[in-house]
């Protein structure tokens, strides 16, 4: 089975719709669509080709709704290796037709199935075995892991040529299949999540029903050996599970990379009644994974350590439904307005987070990467508050996204997160993964926007006077000039603060030259973008707002008119007294 979300790509606005109906089936797929042709999609694209073989190449599935001709010409360079291959489906501009075309051992007809099912049509699924007995030994369902495809290929064209198979241990998808069953078969079907030898007769599936508990720092190796000793195969391991205050623990996090496997953490409150029955934590937390359902009971604990505890559950275990995972924050930047100044990884993250918190512009700017999120809106000044909430809300095991407009480091919400996490600290925020993701600021536009007025040294300053005093701030802006950077002001005016802005230009004019170049940058990336050049004498607030950057010149800063009307703005990066 394959992990990475989908891609559907699509040529035009008529696909939309039944791109929307795969979405709902599908939910963490990418909409991708052509630029020009298509809008409201998550990437917009110019060249089809390299988009589609890129996509490929990363191994991410691929639904077309386009020509089966149109995939297959563009992806043929790309087809020599069949087991690496993603799944590839073209579907119907009306949704009429779902064909998979490439991915048989990635779980291609699978995904062709859910689609035709949203869609209410027959998939066309063209792979014979695949028909015949209604199941894809190769692409067996989650919870289940072929030890030997090598030899699946021979063994399934002997069962379409007659012969007979036996089935050992138990696997629900297996039995209630189409598949030749005969107890005195000659082939075999062994469900187990012991170690045993691989033969060609013998097709081997490793049920995910081993849950490995730590419940204090050991070495990845250690656990390995234990699984030996109990001749237990790695891929039957379906979670690595320990106490909430380990889920930070790099030990944990290399036990679950080395196995493929995800964690799941325990409050100590989970874990009482074993624990007050005398059981070590391990012990403990091994009996709670496999008693989590009434159906899975504990079939054996082997462990020479008192640190680990292996338990093998009758059926597959389902990791995401035990436990919680490991609360994660990330505070991100959107940058300054639209999608196309979002980073990569800040739209990931928006995709695959829980829950939302933030001043409800700023969610606004989200767009439809917010659709099904918890959103948690709050006022433009509860920093602090709203900083404690997310901590609280990820320790609680949600992936929570802290959502600042451009730089989530520039005058927003990273310093509020540190700044609690800092003075403020609970334990439970310990075992928080916490990263932050940067954005365009509102400066990098605007100069952008312009040409490239800081293209030198320069600085930012803040003219809000809510969290610092002003005879602070009006001290920087004077050694900012005396120093001669460019200058970029934020917050320069809001409604109840205005003559902050012309002290500021009174103290410039002291240092700089009245017909300094200054740019002033209202609304950017959003509607109503607004870029001009003034001169610093006319810097007066009624030309700002709470959504305006203004950006100072040095000396230096330098303006270029063109034959056209078009302005630039540029400090040069060669200093001349
Ligand atoms: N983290 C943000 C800054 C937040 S402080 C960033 O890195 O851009 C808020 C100030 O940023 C506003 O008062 C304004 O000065 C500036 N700002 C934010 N978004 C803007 C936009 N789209 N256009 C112009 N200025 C913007």
């Amino acid at each position: 089975m394959t992990k990475m979300a989908p891609a559907i790509v699509i040529l035009g606005q008529n696909s939309v719709s039944v791109a929307r109906k795969i979405i709902s089936v599908l939910p963490g797929a990418t909409l991708y669509g052509l630029a020009g042709r298509t809008s409201g999609v998550d990437v917009s694209f110019t060249n089809f080709g390299d988009t589609l073989r890129e996509l490929f190449a990363q191994g991410t599935p691929l639904i077309g709704i386009c020509a089966t001709g149109i995939l297959i010409r563009t992806l043929a360079p790309m087809l020599a290796n069949k087991k690496q291959e993603p799944p590839v489906l073209a579907v119907a501009e009306d949704g009429s037709a779902v064909v998979p075309l490439l991915g048989g051992l990635s779980g291609v007809n699978d995904l062709a199935r859910r689609i035709a099912e949203s869609l209410h049509v027959k998939p066309a699924i063209t792979t014979t075995g695949d028909i015949r007995f209604h199941t894809a030994l190769l692409s067996p369902p989650p919870g289940y892991y072929l030890a030997n495809p090598d030899d699946a290929k021979k063994f399934i064209s002997d069962l379409l040529a007659g012969a007979q198979v036996k089935l050992e241990g138990t696997a629900p998808w297996l039995s209630n299949s189409q598949l030749p069953i005969d107890p005195k078969g000659n082939l075999t079907i062994q469900i187990t999540e012991r170690l045993v030898t691989l033969t060609p007769n013998c097709l081997v599936y490793h049920p995910a029903t081993i849950a490995i508990a730590v419940s204090d720092t050991v070495d990845v190796a250690l656990v390995q050996q234990l699984l030996t000793d109990a001749e237990l195969a790695p891929a039957s391991v379906a979670g690595i599970f320990a106490p909430i205050t380990m889920a930070a623990n790099p030990a944990i996090k290399a036990i679950a990379q080395a196995f493929n496997v995800p964690t799941r953490f325990f409050t100590p409150n989970q874990l009482k009644s074993f624990l007050s029955q005398g059981y070590s934590p391990a012990q403990a937390i091994a009996y709670t994974v496999t008693s989590a359902s009434p159906t899975l009971r504990s079939a054996a604990i082997a462990s020479t350590s008192p640190h680990v505890a292996i338990a093998i559950a009758p059926a597959p275990i389902d990791p995401s439904t035990i436990g919680q995972p490991q609360g994660r924050l990330a505070i991100i930047g959107t940058g300054p307005g639209g999608s196309q100044w979002m980073s990569p990884e800040v739209k990931e993250i928006l995709k695959s987070v829980t829950d939302l918190v933030g001043y409800k512009t700023y969610l606004d700017l989200v767009g439809s990467l917010a659709d099904g999120k918890q959103r948690h809106e709050s006022d433009n000044r509860q920093e602090i508050s709203r900083a404690t909430m997310a901590l609280d809300l990820a320790a609680t095991g949600r992936y929570v996204a802290v959502v600042s407009s451009g730089d989530p480091g520039i005058y927003a919400m990273a310093a509020a997160v540190f700044e609690v996490c800092d003075r403020h600290n609970k334990p439970e925020w310990e075992s928080i993964e916490i990263h932050v993701a940067p954005g365009i600021s509102a400066m990098q536009a605007a100069s952008a926007a312009i040409g490239a007025p800081l293209g030198h040294d320069f600085c930012a300053i803040s003219l809000s006077d809510i969290l610092k005093p002003w005879s602070i701030i009006a001290q920087r802006i004077a050694a900012a000039a005396q120093a001669d950077l460019a200058i970029a002001f934020y917050n320069p005016v809001s409604q109840e603060r205005t003559w902050q802005l012309s002290e500021a230009r009174n103290i410039l004019l002291q240092y700089r030259n009245p017909d300094t170049p200054v740019v002033v940058a209202r609304n950017l990336g959003r509607p109503g973008q607004m870029v001009k050049v003034i001169k610093l004498n006319e810097l007066i607030p009624e030309v700002a707002d709470m959504r305006t950057v203004i950006l100072v010149g040095s000396t230096q800063t330098r303006t270029i008119l063109r034959r056209n009307g078009e302005i630039f703005v540029y400090t040069p990066r060669r200093y001349t007294e």
